[in-house]
């Protein structure tokens, strides 16, 4: 059932993609990326999104966002199913929903300059006309911090703070509702993180985005997002508002995850968990459980039975046997 409070709201969705099995041989291999994850992102929420590299957060985006077409499963965004839209409907709905990538200079062309960058997709998607675009360029460098004096110069022009200042003004041209923010901060030195990190917040709160942000950097995570999704080959392992989850991890892989945060206060020590071994291969995840390989409170039950995502109180859900 789609609850009206939702800007976007996904159900069993499984992207898989075929691989060749080796460069000698004829035979496929299914490459599980996204399997079976059901989740839901409140309007004016941030939704963050945590684990690994590899882990599958960012295809969840990409598919989301269809830009990618889900394998299976069913993705409904501010009510509308995104299968049952003409290629017309859809067309508008993609200026609804927008992506900031993790690496600005690659995402933005570097041959065109700023100007024609962010007139693009107004003019694409007929927005205004081309005198009109020139204005919203102008009001759009502001938006993000920068000058209208921008529009003229190129992407190899700015530092990489301010080409992901760039490519958030891009993503704003067409009035998204929600935004994928995909490592946006992940490519910049520390000191410039938190001014992009700040920048996105006043957007959010000046414009009412609702945001899904990806990130394998919990500190990040934590420190924008309402409520947080825990991501382990392919699957979410468990979901809970921040603080809920900071006070009360249940998941194992969760509490390793968090273990592994600075501690704030000088002088004060916690115990790290250091997981053994690395993320298993999504193309033949373990059976069962598929973190029981590196658990320490594994049990015989989690080798063969995969533990059903569910809700535990307080909105907390996690998938483990122990819970
Ligand atoms: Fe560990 Fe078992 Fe829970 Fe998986 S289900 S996280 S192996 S205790």
């Amino acid at each position: 059932m789609n609850n009206a409070a939702n800007t976007m709201e996904v159900k069993n969705l499984c992207q898989y993609f075929t691989i060749s099995d080796g460069i000698m041989s004829d035979s496929k291999a299914i490459l599980k990326a996204v399997d079976d994850v059901s989740l839901s992102i409140r309007k004016g929420e941030t939704f963050g999104l945590v684990g690994e590299s590899g882990c599958g957060k960012t295809t969840l985006g990409k598919t989301m966002l269809h830009l990618i077409k889900p394998t299976s499963g069913k993705v409904i965004f501010e009510g509308k199913d995104l299968d049952d839209l003409s290629r017309q409907e859809m067309r508008r709905v993609r200026t609804r929903m927008q992506i900031v990538f993790q690496d600005p200079y690659g995402s933005l062309n570097v041959r065109m300059s700023v100007g024609a960058i962010l007139q693009e997709p107004l003019l694409y998607h007929n927005l205004c006309t081309k005198k009109e675009s020139e204005d919203r360029v102008k009001e759009l460098l502001k938006m993000v911090g920068l000058r209208p004096f921008h529009a003229h110069r190129y992407p190899h022009e700015f530092s990489g703070g301010q080409r992901q200042r760039i490519a958030i003004a891009r993503a704003l041209t067409v009035n998204p509702g929600f935004v994928v923010c995909d490592e946006p901060v992940s490519a910049l030195d520390m000191s410039v993180q938190s001014q992009v990190l700040n920048l996105l917040s006043d957007l959010k709160r000046d414009l009412e985005l609702t945001y899904l942000f990806i990130s394998h950097d919990l500190s990040v995570v934590r420190h924008v997002s309402d409520r947080i999704g825990v991501m382990y080959l392919g699957k979410i392992v468990e979901l809970a508002d921040e603080r809920e989850l900071y006070y009360n991890q249940l998941h194992p892989y969760t509490r390793a995850l968090f273990s592994a945060m600075p501690v704030p206060k000088p002088g004060r020590k916690k115990q790290r968990t250091i997981l053994p071994g690395d993320l298993p291969s999504p193309i033949s995840p373990p059976k069962g459980c598929r973190f029981h390989g590196r658990c320490s409170y594994c049990m015989d039950v989690c080798k063969k039975v995969q533990p059903q995502f569910k809700d535990v109180g307080n909105d907390h859900f996690v998938a483990c046997h122990l819970h």
